[in-house]
């Protein structure tokens, strides 16, 4: 039998097809790391650079 880790709290999880909650080990971890995507806990670094209006020095360069 495959065991994986669950993301959420790292109990060995068993994997299975009745295992509905894989890779989780249970609904409770299943539906705190979907709420943790909601409340934004794994950002998406920010690709778009701050809006920086100096002509045509870098940044940072004097
Ligand atoms: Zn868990």
């Amino acid at each position: 039998m495959t065991t994986v880790a669950c993301p959420r709290c790292e109990s060995a999880v068993e994997w299975k097809p009745e295992n509905k909650y894989r890779p989780f080990c249970s609904e409770r971890c299943k539906l705190m790391d979907l709420g943790a995507w909601a409340n934004e806990e794994y950002r998406i670094p920010n690709a778009t650079p701050p809006d920086d209006d100096a002509p045509d020095s870098p940044r940072g360069v004097d």
